[in-house]
């Protein structure tokens, strides 16, 4: 075996149906005596529910949590956190509402109970992006990592079949890539290809029964596991590529990795054997590639980036933003093999490794 390093991050997380009747518990836990609530605006009714939950410890509902976390927005929701002497946060929602907790924990430090209701997976990072001026700027640091998860998987049932699909392929590439990342460990290894098991037998039934509870229970202990990938280990391709497409040309998140996955790991396949068996064992295929394109296709989700609205000349700009900052990727990144990958996206190529 190679040598290798391994870092964990510390979380708390309690995983089920119904988990949420464990809120106060886990909030006394961490001594939160005044939390304020936060969601988007569609999710604001089962917010005010939570609220609710929490009988005297809850005194503060904001629900303007939004997407790639406004810096403006932030300053908002803190003007509430000074007025009502808030000391925890408690996220619910997905990345957008999780991002808005860990910009408050940022400037206060303050502790953040999360429960997620996608399976895009920041409740398990230490890493925050926020926007100013159109600018969205990364960093990572503890201070924003979630103390505690709550995994409800009663609240994911709403998520819709087509955004239960982008979301559970988003969190597929953490996985993928921790697989072939530059610090891939045996034990971030074992976790990325149950995860992946866990969500690619399940999204195909959610498709067909979003209400389906194991289905649905085992796709969050699914995006849980990819989570965990993607808190612990690098990134690659598919992940700066997807950054690019989203910073540079405004696609939506989730739909883009649904759309770049299946390249991105065609793309580095030739390089990584070791990756390519773990997932045809994981996602019992031969190809594993194509699998990931026929699940979000069978699942009604957008498989070219011409559907998500890129246009076809920023094709060789979002190449050249790729190549203006080098990074780890397992396969070297040229020009001409990277536009091809993005020209095969665009058009939704199926391919065939
Ligand atoms: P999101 O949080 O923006 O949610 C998308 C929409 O779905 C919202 O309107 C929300 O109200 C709705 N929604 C969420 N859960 C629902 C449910 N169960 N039922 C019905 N509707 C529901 O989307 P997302 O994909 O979870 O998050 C994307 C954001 O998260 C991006 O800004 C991305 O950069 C960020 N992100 C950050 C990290 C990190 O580690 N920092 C990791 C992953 C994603």
């Amino acid at each position: 075996m190679e040598n290798f390093t391994y870092t964990g991050l510390p979380a708390r997380v309690v995983f089920g149906h119904g988990t949420i009747n464990q809120i106060k518990h886990e909030l006394d836990a961490l001594s939160v005596e005044r939390a304020l609530v936060l969601s988007t605006p569609p999710q604001a009714d089962q917010s005010q529910g939570i609220l609710e939950e929490l009988g005297p410890k809850g005194v503060g509902l904001f629900t303007e949590a939004t997407m790639h976390t406004p810096v403006d927005v932030t300053e908002r929701a803190m003007a509430q956190v000074e007025a009502l002497g808030i000391d925890g946060i408690v996220s619910f929602g997905g990345g957008s509402t999780i991002g808005l907790g860990k910009a408050i924990a940022l400037r206060t430090d303050l502790p953040q109970l999360v429960i997620p209701t996608t399976y895009a997976g920041s409740e398990m990072t230490s890493i925050i992006g926020q926007t100013e001026d159109g600018l969205k700027t990364t960093q990572k640091t503890m201070k924003v990592l979630p103390e505690t998860v709550i995994y409800d998987v009663d609240f994911t049932l709403t998520l819709p079949p087509v955004m239960s699909i982008t979301s559970g392929l988003n969190a597929i590439a953490h996985a993928v890539e921790a697989l072939y990342a530059e610090n891939a460990n045996p034990v971030l290894s074992l976790m990325a290809e149950e995860g992946i098991g866990a969500l690619v037998r399940a999204l195909p039934t959610i498709t067909k029964s979003p209400d389906d509870p194991d289905a649905r229970s085992e796709a969050l202990y699914g995006a849980w596991l990819c989570a965990v990938c993607l808190g612990s280990s690098g990134v690659a391709l598919h992940h700066k590529l997807c950054h690019v497409l989203g910073g540079s040309f405004d696609l939506p998140h989730a739909e883009t990795h649904t759309v770049v996955l299946p390249h991105a790991l065609a793309y580095n396949a030739p390089e990584v054997p070791e990756t390519m068996d773990r997932l045809r064992r994981a996602m019992n295929t031969e190809t594993p590639a194509a699998a990931l394109f026929d699940i979000a296709k069978s699942g009604g989700a957008p498989t070219s980036l011409d559907e998500l609205g890129m246009p076809h000349e920023g094709l060789a700009q979002a190449v050249e933003i790729t190549l203006n900052n080098p990074y780890f990727n397992p396969r070297p990144l040229e020009a001409n093999t990277l536009l091809n990958l993005l020209e095969n996206a665009f058009s939704g190529y199926r391919p065939t490794c």
